[in-house]
């Protein structure tokens, strides 16, 4: 089975759709690490075309919970924040309805998991060595797929028990690495944001995995940034969120 997983949409429609076209029909199932809306304009479209292609998996993201008034977002940064409140007075009821209803996790898919955040708290960011290897010891499973930091890549714990980063490197116009996976060691994977990458690169994020051939394939793909940037301004989003999506950070 392979698996597109899509994680931290963030509103963002002109990346969604540029991820769809060129992961074509390469896969049979599609997974979701939570955040379809926030920060971006398209906060309808994003969740129609998320329910549309129908997740065998999915799960809540802060931004989701915020959005849809779950919870207050005090703890966001004042752009985030304006973002957030912005995105509820855009949802119509029966997109509030679905983020409001979005499963807490770890999901469990197969023999994998997926999160949004950490495998202990669906809130929590792993951005370092020490953070990952609490969720890769902590769970029942040696594969889990988390998103929220908006980073592409991902952790390994090996046998000898070192906790290595996933490295990924892109060359001019390559779009896709593949990784393949060791059965000796457990894996956390980061698919990388589709609409606000914060690695640098501003090219939309995906990941597909084939449970198969235990590879993961880590995606790349340009899209009309200046569209969804147009739009932001359009409706007064603020200045600094639409800036970081042309610098990928
Ligand atoms: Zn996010």
């Amino acid at each position: 089975m392979r698996y597109l997983i899509l994680s931290d949409i963030h509103s963002n429609e002109s990346a969604l759709e540029a991820v769809l076209a060129q992961v074509g029909r390469r896969y049979d199932e599609i997974l979701c690490l939570g955040d379809i809306v926030g920060y971006g304009p398209d906060v309808n479209e994003a969740s129609d075309r998320v329910r549309e292609l129908a997740p065998v998996a999915l799960v809540r993201g802060n931004h989701d919970k915020a959005g849809s008034g779950l919870t207050d977002p005090t703890d966001f940064n004042p752009a985030a924040r304006a973002a957030a409140f912005w995105t509820r007075e855009q949802l119509r009821p029966d997109n509030l309805e679905y983020l409001r209803q979005l499963p807490v996790g770890p999901a469990r898919v197969g023999d994998f998991q997926i999160v949004h955040g950490s495998v202990r708290d669906e809130d929590e960011y792993v951005f370092h060595a020490r953070e990952a290897r609490v969720s890769l010891e902590l769970a029942e499973v040696s594969l889990i797929f988390f998103g929220h930091t908006h980073f592409q890549g991902g952790f390994v714990l090996r046998n000898s028990g070192r906790v290595e980063q996933v490295r990924l490197h892109w060359p001019p116009g390559v779009v896709s690495a593949k990784l393949v996976l060791a059965t000796n060691a457990r894996y956390l994977i980061n698919p990388g944001s589709i609409g606000q990458p914060r690695d640098g690169d501003p090219r939309a994020a995906f990941a597909v995995y084939d449970d198969g051939g235990h590879t993961v394939e880590y995606w790349r793909v340009p899209y009309d940034v200046a569209v969804t940037q147009e739009r932001m301004r359009k409706v007064s989003l603020p200045t600094p969120l639409v800036e970081r999506l042309a610098a990928g950070r």
